[in-house]
């Protein structure tokens, strides 16, 4: 018995520490690859507020909401599985797969929640969103309505 424990004080003492006294220094080698899927981020200004997103998300956790001209995007992401779908169908390709993988937070409803807001065209007769004023512009420069043509 105790020669045993004296083998594995002397294994113990002969080896070197393998872990790092993290966070204050990191092993650079342990860091994310090329195509990690980490916290995920958006870029408002390629948005065209489809709700693809929300659509395909397995975990139910991006919430879409009108009002008037408006469309918001809610990303509770404490919920989020990284699987990625949502970046996948982004026809705009408005969501990004980031390599941030330290995601754990006192202040969960702060830092895992991101929301978006999206200008919308509105059906004149609903009042209901169906694209965006940007998809609007780009299809008056396109030649699919021209407004100013005689
Ligand atoms: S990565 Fe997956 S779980 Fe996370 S928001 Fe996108 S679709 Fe939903
Ligand atoms: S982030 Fe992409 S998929 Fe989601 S609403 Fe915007 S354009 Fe559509």
């Amino acid at each position: 018995m105790i020669l045993s424990k004296i083998k594995e004080a002397i294994i113990c003492f002969k080896n070197l520490r393998v872990t790092f006294p993290y966070p204050l220094k990191r092993n650079i080698e342990a860091l994310p690859v090329e195509g990690f899927r980490g916290k995920l981020t958006i870029d408002v200004s390629k948005c065209i507020g489809c709700a693809g997103c929300a659509n395909v998300c397995p975990s139910r956790l991006i919430i879409v909401t009108d009002k008037k001209a408006v469309r918001r995007l809610d990303f509770y992401l404490e919920r989020c599985t990284y699987c990625g779908r949502c970046a996948d169908v982004c026809p705009e390709k408005a969501i990004t797969m980031t390599q941030e993988f330290e995601t754990a937070t006192n202040d969960v409803h702060n830092d895992m929640h991101i929301s978006a807001e999206v200008y919308m065209g509105t059906c004149q007769r609903c009042g209901r969103c169906f694209e965006t004023q940007t998809i609007l512009d780009k299809m008056m420069t396109v030649g699919f309505r021209n407004n100013q043509a005689e």
